[in-house]
């Protein structure tokens, strides 16, 4: 019990919100599976939904359900309402200068593509860079890997330390006069490490360098101020901050959005259009052709409301000593490596147990109910950067507790003896 410091604060006074209460707030969490209580710790793969956010959903088709062109009837101004508010609710949510700098997007694959397939067509060039880090998922590497190929440009690769974390030095070695892109993720789906994306993007913007930032897995853990940041695109997805799948957002600077070219073609995105050419609408409205994901963006807004009624310090505080007390429980388990031991990290604990397949571990913590990701995350070169082909991964959420981590911690404890 020495070695578990965290439980009794994270319990008691200290603790800033009460997680029962908030637990009450997503139905999914009493759902038993195999016989057990639900535990969901696979919230970086996607996260559970507040009963606000489904009743938002619920709410939309129930009394505004309709495409979104303000002026045409009742339901269209309500349908259009809720998009709109949706827009400038991500915008507050991200400190972005305006709403109109928030583009909807299905998620941040997407964003990324679209970055790709717009800015990247635009400024990419044969023999130029384009700067990732070593802990990128795919999202944020196949995108590049195929603009680079049509443009005959190069990837580099801005290595990690033993700990996970990048190195800043060789990051600035590498960006330099060829460089015309960083793309780095805030957080790291496979290890979570927290990366000074702020001091990357510094870096960059010294050399005349665009950044782009993934925030798919900072969102939900940390503050984030765009404006603090400093990068001219911020792209996350609903789903992984306790909002709808298939909704998402590209964050971009409005000089930089309205300066590119748009993405697909169609309607809403149009101003005018004749046979002989097309007058497109400003940003955002430009990037986003056909019948948006309208529900789903009111949902996100519902989402990011109930987020911002905890609040993201308390919430990035809760998420501290929980990880704290799940690393300090977990460190000892005989035959037990942790990867990914930056100081600075968010909600994910990545592992492996000697002799025993990944895979293995996960479905017999799936017969308690314990919901983890096994495999390589979308994340394969920063998993092979450590010798492995697939970690155990458990990634917690403001909604997990420390009893929780105690029944994960004895099913690795029984499996370790075994
Ligand atoms: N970037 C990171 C760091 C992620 O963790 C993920 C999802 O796991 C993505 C991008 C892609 O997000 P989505 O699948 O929602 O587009």
């Amino acid at each position: 019990a020495g070695k578990l410091p965290h439980k009794h604060a994270l319990q008691g006074q200290r603790q800033p919100f009460d997680v029962n209460a908030i637990r009450r707030d997503f139905p999914i969490l009493s759902e038993r599976v195999n016989g057990k209580p639900l535990v969901w710790f696979d919230n970086a793969a996607t996260t559970q939904k507040p009963r606000a956010v489904i009743d938002r959903l619920g709410h939309f088709y129930e009394h505004e359900n309709s495409n979104i062109h303000r002026a045409a009837h009742t339901l269209a101004a309500r349908a259009t309402d809720a998009y709109e508010a949706a827009r400038k609710t991500v915008a507050r949510f991200v400190n972005a200068r305006s709403a109109d700098e928030v583009v909807f997007v299905r998620g941040a694959t997407e964003g990324i593509n679209l970055v790709a397939s717009t800015w990247g067509e635009q400024h990419v060039g044969a023999g130029d860079e384009i700067v990732v880090s070593h802990l990128e998922h795919h999202a944020n590497i196949v995108p590049w890997q195929q603009l680079a190929a049509r443009k005959g440009a190069q990837l580099r690769v801005i290595p990690v330390d033993d700990t996970g974390q990048v190195i800043l030095s060789e990051a600035k070695k590498l960006i330099g006069p060829k460089t015309k892109l960083l793309a780095v993720t805030q957080v790291s789906n496979a290890l979570g490490t927290v990366v000074p994306v702020q001091e990357l993007v510094a870096i960059a913007q010294r050399q005349g360098v665009a950044t782009l930032v993934d925030g798919a897995q900072s969102v939900s853990h940390l503050a984030v101020d765009v404006q603090a940041i400093g990068c001219d695109f911020f792209v996350f997805s609903g789903h992984k901050i306790f909002g709808p799948t298939g909704i998402g957002a590209v964050v971009g600077r409005k000089e930089v959005l309205d300066a590119i070219p748009p993405w697909q073609g169609g309607g809403n995105m149009i101003a005018d259009v004749t046979f002989e050419r097309t007058v497109f609408q400003p940003a955002p409205a430009k990037f986003e052709a056909g019948t948006g994901n309208i529900a789903d963006a009111a949902g996100l807004g519902a989402a990011l409301d109930y987020v911002s009624r905890i609040g993201l310090h308390a919430i990035a505080r809760y998420e501290h000593d929980l990880l704290a007390y799940a690393t300090e429980a977990l460190r000892p388990v005989p035959g037990v490596r942790l990867v990914g031991t930056a100081a600075d990290k968010a909600s994910v604990l990545s592992f492996v147990l000697a002799g025993h397949e990944t895979a293995a571990v996960g479905r017999a913590l799936a017969e308690e109910g314990i919901a983890v990701r096994s495999g390589h995350h979308c994340a394969q070169p920063i998993l092979r950067r450590f010798g492995l082909e697939a970690t155990v991964r458990p990634s917690f959420a403001f909604y997990n507790s420390c009893d929780e981590i105690d029944h994960f911690i004895a099913v690795v404890r029984r499996l370790a003896r075994a």
